[in-house]
């Protein structure tokens, strides 16, 4: 048995990693703000003596003691990262650095959550762990992409200067159950429109591309790398490599939901990236990792987490 810290354990993803964890009998210690998560994400555990939860914001210091470190404290949707870019940006950095001062001090393996938005707007298609990007340094996604690409230096520079088991995950749009309703990624956007009867919202033409991976497969993505020895540091991808354009993905989430909601054309947010699509190869051959959940269930699951709601 390990006891794990999972910092933004509140959240999406968060929560289902402590599920899983959880199930496997370890112990887990929830570090959260809660400024995009949610306690009833993690209700179904309160009363569990394996699980704790601590309200705290990872730009502080940190001092507990746990034996395996999973760093995914970071609103991630466009709308909530861009609320209060400063503390974003602060999160990705101070937070690196003192989840990774406790690590090394803890003499612990540390998994960090980063994300395809290091690549940016990416001239490489699909995109492997060797590309580097294109990034813009000063748009309004910055705070999000730039910070979680010096969250990625801060975690090799720990590896190579003071021997930390750092790992990185870069982790491609994922969905699910407990997506919040109104945090603006697409999938939720468009499944709680359709169950409304609202119109679709398509940013720009809907010619864009997401490789979207259910939430289930990220979580066993998470937990084989942090499986893995000490030499494997990543950066490995962890996505769905069934590429979908918005528009297609509007229409899919229309006929399962038989909805009668209309498509509206919106303007296309700055900086949104024109493609994205994972190259797993480097998970296949270090994690043995392949997504199993098709879209069609996935979404069928996402769709009835929003109509449990009462949507
Ligand atoms: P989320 O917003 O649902 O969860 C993030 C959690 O972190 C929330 O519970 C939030 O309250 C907490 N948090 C934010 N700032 C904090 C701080 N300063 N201190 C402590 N807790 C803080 O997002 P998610 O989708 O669950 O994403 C989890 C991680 O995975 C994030 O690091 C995100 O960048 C990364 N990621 C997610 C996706 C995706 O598609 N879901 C894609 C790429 C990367
Ligand atoms: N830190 C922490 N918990 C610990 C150990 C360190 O939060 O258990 C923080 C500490 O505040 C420090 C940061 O992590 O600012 C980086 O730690 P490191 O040991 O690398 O740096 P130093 O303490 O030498 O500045
Ligand atoms: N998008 C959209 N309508 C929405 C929300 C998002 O067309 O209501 C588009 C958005 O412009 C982007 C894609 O869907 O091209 C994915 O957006 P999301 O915010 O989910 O993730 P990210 O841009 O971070 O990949």
């Amino acid at each position: 048995m390990t006891t794990y810290l999972v910092t933004g354990g509140a959240g999406f993803v968060g929560s289902h990693l402590i599920d899983r964890l959880l199930e496997e009998g370890h112990s887990v210690l929830c570090v959260d703000n809660m400024v995009t998560g949610s306690r009833t994400n993690i209700a179904h555990h309160l009363s569990n003596p394996k699980f704790e939860i601590m309200r705290h914001d990872v730009t502080f210091p940190l001092y507990v003691e746990v034996d395996a470190i999973f760093n995914l404290a970071c609103p991630a949707s466009p709308v909530s990262y861009q609320k209060d870019p400063v503390q974003t940006i602060k999160t990705s950095v101070l937070g690196a650095i003192n989840i990774l001062g406790l690590a090394k001090r803890l003499k612990c393996p540390v998994v960090q959550a980063s994300t395809s938005e290091v690549y940016g707007s990416p001239e490489r298609h699909p995109q492997d762990e060797s590309y580097w990007g294109n990034v813009n340094p000063i748009g309004p996604r910055a705070c999000y992409d730039e910070g979680k690409r010096v969250a990625e230096t801060l975690f090799f520079d720990y590896r190579r200067q003071h021997n930390v088991d750092a790992k990185v995950v870069r982790i491609f749009n994922t969905y699910g159950p407990r997506m919040a309703v109104d945090d603006g990624r697409v999938v939720s956007n468009f499944i709680v429109q359709a169950l409304k009867g609202e119109d679709i919202t398509i940013y720009g033409d809907g010619t864009q591309t997401r490789s979207f991976c259910y939430v289930s497969d990220l979580v066993d993505g998470l937990v084989r790398t942090m499986e893995t020895g000490r030499d494997f540091s990543g950066p490995v991808n962890i996505g769905n490599p069934a590429e979908l354009s918005v528009h297609g993905l509007a229409k899919q989430v229309i006929e399962l939901t038989r909805s009668h909601s209309l498509l509206k054309t919106m303007p296309l947010p700055v900086d949104d990236p024109i493609k994205r699509k994972p190259d797993i190869s480097i998970a296949r051959e270090h994690l043995n990792w392949s997504p199993e959940v098709e879209l069609k269930d996935g979404l069928i699951a996402t769709i009835d987490y929003f109509r449990s709601l009462g949507m």
